[in-house]
């Protein structure tokens, strides 16, 4: 057996690393276990490689519509695939980099190997057994694939980054923003796009308004999109793919199909079952308001206790559970309520909040939407026009903003700051008092009548 640690982390992701670094940086003796590349799916197969292509596909549509604003700038063929790889796994590496760099400066001790409990306070990993006062499971989760006949012929998002071509027909089966992003993305990068959805919407779990606009942007960037298409099976021919849905249809031919239908936890053979920890019954481990699972020093982060799964969300819930155990910070617990996100279509889309739906579910007579649609100023001289879409939510007298939810150009960047004043509980009194910045697409926000 191996010295004693203050804390053991299983899994070098977004949620394992913000907590072990935290952990020492308060003096705690930490390793990390950590069984693929450092920094997880974010890094590697994830929010960083998606947005720097979602970055090209952004750079193809400004190429598109250069002649519009006056420049003689044609595109003289197709987009380099090759070359954007190569480019986008050199950034990644450095960044693997980078992490090994900032836990080896924390005193953090690495070791590359699966990891899985062992008994009251052991770890099992690298060949030893790790003693540990505390152990924080951070092992994130992995893409769904479908029992069908043929599933294995298709590739999930991470197949999506290690295509070396792009592939010249593309079937996108999903309807969550993994879906609709790769979908985009594809699009815009040079495939014919075609998206299945098992409904007659994707997004479903955000506001219809950008339900909406996910649906038109697709359209509009020629994303050709199947409705209630509910796959059976997947079959290579001689010329390609053929999706076979419910309906008895056959959809085809592709050259590669993307299954992206969610994701599940990477909880299986970690021995929780043997050491008490609970999961659901997708094998999600249960975690209170303080991240505790039910066995008294083992902790869950991430994507592997299946709340909001984006890594800021693993990030927060790691550091202040550190800032909790080994900070003095008593208390200190991540609240889930009023999360940002961002869904990388072209335009971007942003939310924080409550759906109206859902605002209505809570708060019923008592919530009042604030709405507008328009043609950004960025797209006025464009030959394509995306619609910018905003939607307000408020409750009670006093129109307390709920809900913020906004489709168009630089959406991304300026959702950040509206998520602040919405967390600090900003009324539309407050939006409406607020000076306009003029001219841009967020001064809509703070001009809604
Ligand atoms: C295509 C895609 C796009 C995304 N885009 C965004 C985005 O734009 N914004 C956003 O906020 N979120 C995004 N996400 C979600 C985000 O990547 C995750 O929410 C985040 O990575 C979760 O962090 P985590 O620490 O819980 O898990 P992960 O980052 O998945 O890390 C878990 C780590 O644990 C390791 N591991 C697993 N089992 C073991 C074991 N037994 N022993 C040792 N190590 C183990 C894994 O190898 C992995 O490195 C995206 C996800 C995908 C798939």
């Amino acid at each position: 057996m191996s010295e004693a640690w203050d804390l053991v982390v299983i899994g070098g992701g977004s949620g394992g690393l913000a907590a072990a670094q935290r952990a020492a940086e308060y003096g705690a003796r930490v390793a990390l276990v950590e069984s693929g590349r450092l920094g997880g799916t974010c890094v590697n197969v994830g929010c960083v490689p998606k947005k720097l292509m979602w970055y090209a596909a952004d750079v193809g549509q400004a190429l598109r519509e250069a002649a519009s604003h006056g420049f003689d700038a044609p595109l003289r063929g197709p987009h380099d695939w090759a070359l954007l790889k190569a480019k986008r796994e050199a950034y990644v590496g450095r960044l693997n980099d980078i992490y090994a760099g900032n836990l080896e400066r924390r005193g953090i001790r690495l070791i590359r190997d699966r990891a899985h409990l062992a008994g009251l306070h052991l770890v099992a990993a690298g060949g030893e057994l790790l003693e540990a006062r505390r152990i924080l499971i951070a092992t994130g989760g992995y893409p769904l694939v479908p029992e069908l006949p043929g599933a294995e012929l298709g590739i999930t998002s991470d197949g999506f980054f290690a295509l070396e071509r792009c592939p010249p027909r593309t079937a996108v089966v999903g309807s969550g923003y993994i879906a609709v992003e790769l979908a985009g993305l594809l699009q815009g990068l040079g495939s014919a796009v075609r998206l299945f959805a098992r409904h007659d919407a994707v997004l479903r779990r955000f506001d219809t308004v950008l339900q909406e606009a996910a649906a038109a942007s697709l359209q509009e960037a020629g994303v050709e999109l199947s409705w209630h298409s509910v796959p059976s099976a997947l079959e290579r021919r001689a010329d390609g793919l053929y999706l076979h849905t419910r309906d008895g249809a056959v959809h085809g031919p592709f050259d590669e199909l993307v299954w992206a239908i969610g994701r599940l936890p990477a909880s299986a053979g970690l021995g929780l079952e043997e050491a008490g920890v609970d999961t659901d019954e997708e094998g999600f481990i249960t975690t209170n308001l303080y991240q505790e699972t039910d066995v008294a020093h083992v902790y869950a982060i991430g994507d592997v206790t299946g709340r909001e799964q984006l890594t800021p969300v693993a990030i927060a819930a790691g550091r202040r559970l550190a800032d909790r155990l080994y900070g003095g910070m008593e208390g200190r617990h991540l609240d889930y309520s009023n999360i940002p996100t961002v869904v990388f279509t072209h335009p971007p889309l942003g939310t924080v909040g409550l759906s109206e739906a859902q605002a209505r579910e809570r708060f019923g007579a008592g919530v009042k939407v604030y709405q507008a649609s328009f043609t950004p100023m960025s797209h006025a001289l464009a030959i394509h026009k995306p619609r910018a879409r905003i939607k307000l939510v408020t409750a009670g007298e006093d129109e307390r903003i709920v809900g913020c939810h906004i489709a168009g150009p630089g959406v991304d960047e300026a959702l950040q700051g509206f998520a602040v004043a919405i967390r600090m509980g900003a009324t539309k009194r407050d939006f409406d008092d607020t000076v306009a910045i003029h001219p841009t697409l967020a001064e809509e926000l703070v001009t809604l009548r």
